[in-house]
């Protein structure tokens, strides 16, 4: 047959023409025959149920009822008339109804005979089905054919324009029946053989048109894992490519420094993970590529050690190292941290900052250079043109999310070739999503938190309990605890937001009264000076209460605040919840988040406020995030288009997804440029997929 055949215009198919085409194209982005049969149903109806009347619920689901009609007539509406229908079965009555069509239906309609019919059923002084799709009960058993009825994607301009479902269906009969299309398939028949999937002309067939649930299970199944195998083949060859193209400086050198702090300064035994997590990254600059790792760890999981420890390895080898912070608390505290951890070695760290002194940073700029100085902690300031290292080996990145790409290509420029770079967050990504996006990443993870750490107790409670949890807050500054509040502040409604945060600040002044209470209060319209002399007193312990917006959401540690209380919880996302609660629970002593809401919370703020008092988990409250929110929306648009999935859902389906990158990994491990005979319809399909991006249909 024609091979060009599915890329016909779908104006030409039979049934279509040019007005239908036109609308296809602008609602479903329907151009071809290709693009009709890539049109995957989003559901299936279970035809071999029939609903009895009074089991019917307003939801406007479609049902198939077995009945009668007892009497029809005419009804006169502002515009023209409709024509009315009383149906009954043993359980009920209900209405059928029509606008248009009305003579024919009348003048064929047979009374009290059993029909079937199925429809979506509305509600109104009782149940009506409008325009219902009927058929005598007689006939109706002699055909039982399709048992599961496609339902495909729709869109409210496609059924008023009378584009039903049955049209899309039949126009889909239409397409395999013109052209008799025929796949030849597009997986290996080694892979075909172990997951016993069935063939690609089998599946395309049976999701359209399907024989029984178990064909359309496989059908699915098989064309789900294709979908996700091409992905994570791609991925992973990126990934194969870039560590032979980009090379590194390799740390082959494990000696004096890392040593010394491994035996004699470590101020406590790793844990299983941060052990696991520092052999994933030896290994990696061990080799002559450039590492290019992100390092995903809870609050408190200990990532500062390992980035530590890392920087180490990159002095013995003789190579300099820097980290770079988000906000100046942050590098300060990581500059005072580290100087501790590393005060008995003869290691030089210094700390650069935008408002380091032009004497201080004429110094740090000639150790540098000269090479004298080994660590440089520091803000943004790092990315400045005049700061020059005299050999860079490795950048350390905490908290990604406040770098974008292209401050991170910057560093990428300060050698001749790239440092190493370990990003470090604690906004972890969800594995499915990781998986799927970052396949061409590597990614080590801290699953692990140290040990003797009390999980931090998290409740609701509505603003109508204000009053006990002040007292709650009174008590527990009375043991000499610490306590922040924070306020939402969303850039559309500032003004407004502002004015809560005011509110609150003097509500909470009246009831914890100076002297004997101090309070603090951070927000982003304040100089960063004034913030920071306020964020100061409350690291010191000279307040007590720390009044704020989101602004202390990144990184700040003050292991004696045991309590955080976040006011208008229900506005706050999943993520930026997580990290709001990671500022308490540092310390020793039992530590506490209280939510605070009004009573009204959607449905989805209802899930979040649950999945918070449930778990501590980062990762299963990312999971969480990923399914109310979709990975459009957690990874930014642009990175989801990369997905653009006709069949899998990466949250659904993280089984197949998690089989497929099996299976890409052990392909490409034993014949990375898939040149075995056994693979050559792999990479034939791969390599269409790259030139056309899609995957599905091409036909033998
Ligand atoms: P994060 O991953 O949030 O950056 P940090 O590196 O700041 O976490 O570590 C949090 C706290 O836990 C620090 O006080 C650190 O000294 C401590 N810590 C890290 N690793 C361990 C460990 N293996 N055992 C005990 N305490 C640890
Ligand atoms: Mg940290």
């Amino acid at each position: 047959m024609n091979p060009n055949i599915l890329q016909t215009p779908i104006d030409y198919l039979k049934g279509v023409g040019p007005s239908r085409a036109t609308l296809l194209r602008s609602e479903l982005g329907i151009h071809t025959y290709q693009d009709l049969i890539n049109l995957f149903p989003n559901r299936y109806l279970d035809k071999t149920k029939y609903y009895k009347i009074n089991e019917l619920q307003r939801n406007s689901a479609e049902v198939q009822i077995i009945g009668k009609i007892i009497n029809i007539k005419t009804v006169a509406q502002k515009k023209g008339k409709r024509l009315v229908a009383k149906f009954i079965d043993d359980t009920g009555e209900m209405e059928l109804v029509w606008f248009r069509g009305q003579k024919w239906i009348k003048e064929n309609l047979k009374l009290n005979t059993p029909y079937v019919i199925f429809g979506k059923t509305k509600y109104y002084n009782g149940f009506n089905m409008p325009h219902p799709d009927m058929e005598l009960l007689t006939e109706h058993e002699k055909n039982l054919r399709t048992v599961m009825q496609p339902i495909y994607p729709s869109t409210e301009k496609l059924s008023n324009k009378g584009i039903t479902n049955r049209v899309m269906s039949k126009m889909m009969q239409q397409l395999f029946v013109e052209t008799k299309v025929r796949f030849y398939d597009t997986l290996s028949s080694e892979i075909l053989e172990e997951l016993k999937l069935i063939s690609k002309s089998e599946a395309v067939f049976n999701v359209h048109f399907p024989k029984n649930q178990e064909l359309l299970a496989k059908a699915q199944y098989r064309l789900k894992f294709e979908e996700l195998f091409y992905i994570q083949l791609q991925l992973i060859t990126k990934k194969l490519i870039r560590k032979q193209k980009i090379k590194g400086f390799p740390f082959t050198e494990v000696g004096e420094h890392f040593n010394t702090f491994y035996k004699n300064h470590l101020p406590f035994e790793l844990t299983n993970a941060q052990k696991r997590v520092i052999k994933e990254i030896r290994n990696d600059i061990g080799s002559s590529a450039q590492m290019n790792r992100l390092l995903q760890g809870d609050v408190g999981s200990g990532k500062t050690i390992v980035g530590l420890m890392t920087m180490l390895l990159a002095i013995d080898n003789g190579f300099q190292a820097c980290l770079m912070a988000p906000t100046a608390i942050l590098a300060n505290q990581h500059y005072m941290g580290i100087q501790e951890l590393t005060k008995d070695l003869d290691v030089n760290v210094k700390l650069l900052m935008g408002s380091s002194k032009v004497k201080e940073r004429r110094q740090i700029h000639e150790e540098l250079e000269n090479g004298s100085l080994h660590i440089l902690i520091g803000t943004h300031a790092i990315l400045e043109d005049k700061v020059q290292f005299k050999n860079l080996g490795l950048a350390i990145i905490d908290e990604q999310h406040r770098f974008g790409v292209a401050q991170r290509a910057k560093l990428w420029h300060k050698n001749t070739y790239p440092p190493h770079i370990l990003v470090m967050t604690a906004t972890p990504i969800p594995r499915t999503l990781a998986m799927s996006l970052y396949g061409d990443l590597d990614i080590s993870v801290i699953d692990e938190l140290p040990p003797g750490r009390k999980a931090i107790k998290t409740v609701h409670r509505y603003d109508s309990n204000r009053l006990k949890v002040f007292k709650f807050i009174a008590d527990e500054i009375q043991k000499g605890r610490q306590v922040y509040v924070v306020y939402p502040l969303i850039q559309e409604s500032e003004v407004m937001d502002y004015k809560d945060l005011m509110d609150g600040y003097e509500s909470i002044a009246r009831s914890f009264p100076a002297p004997q209470y101090q309070i603090s209060i951070v927000h982003g319209k304040m100089k960063p000076a004034d913030k920071d002399y306020e964020m100061d007193r409350f690291v010191k312990g000279e307040t007590q209460i720390m009044v704020a917006t989101t602004v202390i959401e990144v990184g700040v540690n003050v292991p004696n605040a045991s309590v955080m209380i976040i006011e208008s919880a229900e506005r706050f996302g999943l993520s930026q919840l997580h990290q709001l609660r990671g500022r308490v629970g540092r310390g020793a002593e039992q530590s506490f988040c209280i939510l605070m809401t009004s009573f009204k919370l959607s449905a989805d703020s209802k899930t979040r406020l649950e999945t918070m008092v449930r778990t501590n988990d980062g990762f299963d409250i990312a999971e969480v995030d990923l399914k109310l929110r979709g990975p459009g929306d957690i990874m930014g648009t642009q990175q989801s288009g990369v997905l653009n999935l006709k069949i899998a859902d990466i949250v659904r389906d993280n089984d197949i997804l998690k089989t497929a990158r099996h299976y890409a990994m052990k392909i490409l491990n034993d014949d990375p440029s898939l040149s075995a005979e056994k693979n050559k319809v792999l990479l034939y399909t791969y390599q269409q997929l790259a030139k056309h991006k899609n995957i599905w249909n091409y036909i033998s």
